[in-house]
């Protein structure tokens, strides 16, 4: 088996997993408890959390864990004051209530067009406006620029995107971002700007400091970066009030109540430190194998050519249904997708590839690769002769039944 599918999920290191493995077993308890055992579960967690701060350059108390990046999008998105019902992130001891963003009034929140469904459809349920791409999936600054009026107060751009591995030049977003505060500062106009970025794809091979990123609020997700499923976090910078995606026992600030998923944020802390350690060796050996993918593969277009992720390919037989590829490529032992897993299950078109002004039969021949760290160079080569193979035998099929209709009529 040849999995090119690591954009939608990666195993567990097995080292991540022997890290979690204590926590189901002799380190069981509840971190709330108040014996020594459990105090020393709840001391693990909280270094945890730091471990996982320290990665993007913050203090474990900026860090609510989530389970997994939607929940995290979720409660960033929050951060528009809709009802007043917001609280400071800063402050453990009181309880906010669940605001219910369709009663509200509509404030600005504006994202951009190619993000995950976890933040587009919150956005839209905030009233939110799209900021366009470019062709090449970039960000279009001037469209940004165009759209932030004076009533938006959050703007939800990913470090990278999840379909075409796009990376968002968001430095430079921070800056426009600090230049518009300064301007509302100067007029008097109090409303708050925060930007907000899902750096679920990104964790294991870009630069995720905050501060250097000029972020105030950051998702992460640990499922994609060898640590376990359904748990994330969120990074929020002091100050920013969010509404809680649970009440209850107040855990994580009162914003996410809920006993503590120990073992998934231990696992989550160890595969963060993995990531970190093995990030620039990463970076070549993927940049190479994607490089090794692109000369040995036959008749594609390549769709994701510039400032992307070096575990994605994203390639375009048009002509051809790229889900019959799929398919035919799972019997040969090769696994890739569509696109997000998501909305390639639902059988739904590519907001993301339609964005980028793909044709709908582009969008129907686009495959995605995505490398990582089940695969090595051998299996780099072998993929691409599979490929070759498939698409072939699928040119030949195709066009038989052209000529089997020519012949007929
Ligand atoms: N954001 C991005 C960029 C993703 O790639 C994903 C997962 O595919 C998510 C959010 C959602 O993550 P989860 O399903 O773990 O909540």
């Amino acid at each position: 088996m040849i999995y090119l599918d690591h954009a939608a999920a990666t195993p567990v290191d097995a080292r991540v997993l022997r890290a979690m493995e204590p926590y189901f077993g002799e380190k069981f308890y509840n971190p709330s408890a108040a014996y020594l055992p459990a105090k020393e579960v709840a001391a693990d967690y909280e270094a945890a959390k730091g471990t996982i701060a320290h990665a993007i350059g913050a203090k474990g108390a900026d860090i609510v864990i989530t389970a997994g990046a939607t929940e995290a999008n979720n409660l960033a998105l929050s951060a528009v004051s809709l009802d007043g019902s917001c609280r400071p992130f800063s402050s453990p001891t009181s309880q906010g209530s669940v605001g219910d963003p369709l009663h509200g009034r509509h404030p600005s929140m504006l994202y951009l067009v190619t993000e995950h469904d976890s933040v587009r459809r919150v956005a839209e349920r905030y009233g939110g406006q799209g900021i366009e791409v470019l062709p090449n999936g970039m960000i279009n600054m001037e469209d940004l620029r165009g759209k932030l009026s004076d009533e938006v107060e959050l703007v939800s751009v990913s470090l990278a995107n999840n379909e075409l591995g796009v990376i968002q030049p968001l430095a430079e977003i921070a800056a426009l971002i600090r230049e518009v505060r300064l301007d509302r500062m100067r007029r008097g106009v109090r409303r708050q700007l925060l930007l907000h970025s899902d750096a679920s794809q990104a964790l294991n091979l870009l630069d995720v400091n905050v501060a250097r990123l000029g972020v105030d609020l950051m998702t992460m997700n640990a499922a994609k970066v060898y640590g376990p499923k359904g748990v994330g976090a969120l990074y929020v910078a002091h100050g920013v009030r969010l509404k809680p995606v649970s009440v209850g026992g107040g855990q994580e600030n009162g914003l996410r109540a809920g006993t503590e998923n120990v073992p998934g944020v231990i696992g989550f802390a160890r595969a963060l430190e993995l990531a970190h350690e093995h990030l620039n060796g990463n970076r070549k050996k993927y940049a190479e194998w994607r490089r090794i993918l692109l000369s040995e593969l036959e008749g594609y277009e390549l769709i994701n050519r510039k400032h992307c992720l070096d575990n994605f390919v994203v390639l375009c037989y048009n002509g051809i249904d790229a889900e019959r590829l799929v398919f035919l490529l799972e019997e040969r032992g090769v696994y890739v997708a569509t696109g997000a897993a998501c909305a390639a299950s639902k059988g739904v078109r590519s907001h993301v590839l339609a964005a980028i002004g793909l044709s709908d039969s582009q969008i129907a021949g686009s495959l995605r690769l995505t490398l990582g760290e089940t695969n090595d160079e051998a299996q780099i080569h072998e993929a691409a002769r599979v490929i070759n193979d498939v698409v072939k035998a699928e040119w030949d099929r195709l066009s038989g039944i052209k000529a089997s209709h020519s012949w007929f009529f």
